[in-house]
């Protein structure tokens, strides 16, 4: 017999998990105030049962529900834990779903529970962090090759874990390798110039884009990728399920520019 139901509504930001918590250290605050022997909570979360239960979790609602837990037994009040299983249709779990879902859609008040969880603060954190490297790496002048494949450092971080460094891949993303231009920047090479033309610079932009030597297995790339390999698309390339390919063709070619730089 249903004889109270309380809505409580959590932060946006908040998790199940604290919400799941907030419930039974409510019911824990409730059993304080009814003149009652014997008392079971019913909640189908395993996780915040668990915490509860686990003197070690230092969880402030959980701490806070522990010292109800222990304030009760003090007055003689005998309160029981249970775990059920979520939609099984157990009409008492189906009634608390129902009220939460009211609670989180319906409920225009101010929140009875706003601490932010941590994962929230470190999504936060990492968000600002991310922001300001963004900002610096499109005002600094470094990085000119890399920017042609990442313009932009928020999907360089999402899109560089996708796909394996190699010692090639990392000569490409950053100019930083056999290249005549670069080799002749480090006095390593007499000549930046490209073997096919004297007049133009061997580096990246050359190789990949515009290198009539490998004119050949670009359009033949191009072909396969259905679209311009050129140093605007690069960066779409990148984000794409295009990349691995394009990454490949990168690697051979700079592979067989970088050997002939070693024996010239
Ligand atoms: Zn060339």
């Amino acid at each position: 017999m249903e004889i109270k139901a309380i809505k409580l509504k959590l932060s946006q930001y908040c998790t199940v998990y604290q919400a799941e918590l907030l419930a039974i250290q409510k019911a824990t605050e409730e059993i304080g105030k009814i003149r009652t022997p014997t008392f079971a909570i019913f909640s189908d979360s395993m996780a915040a049962l668990q915490t509860i239960q686990n003197p070690n979790a230092l969880h402030p609602l959980a701490v806070q529900t522990r010292e109800n837990l222990h304030d009760l037994s003090l007055q003689g009040k005998v309160v029981i834990l249970f775990w059920i299983k979520a939609h099984a249709g157990l009409k008492g779990n189906e009634r608390a779903d129902h009220l939460a879902k009211e609670a989180a859609l319906k409920s225009k008040r101010r929140p009875d529970y706003d601490q932010c969880p941590i994962s929230f603060v470190k999504r936060s954190i990492r968000t600002e962090t991310l922001e300001e490297w963004n900002t610096r790496y499109a005002a600094g002048d470094t990085a000119s090759v890399t920017k042609i494949f990442f313009p932009n450092a928020k999907t360089a971080y999402r899109v560089v874990r996708k796909f394996n460094a190699t010692r090639l891949t990392t000569q490409i993303l950053t100019g930083h390798g056999g290249f005549s231009e670069y080799l002749h920047r480090f006095k390593c090479k007499a000549s930046p110039s490209c073997i096919c033309d004297p007049g133009i610079d061997e580096n990246v932009n050359h190789l990949l884009f515009e290198c009539p030597v490998f004119g050949r297995i670009r359009s033949e790339l191009e072909c396969e990728l259905e679209m311009e390999i050129n140093s605007g698309t690069a960066e779409i390339i990148m984000q794409s399920k295009k990349r691995e390919k394009f990454l490949t063709y990168c690697s051979r070619i700079t592979e067989m520019v970088t050997n002939r730089n070693k024996t010239s």
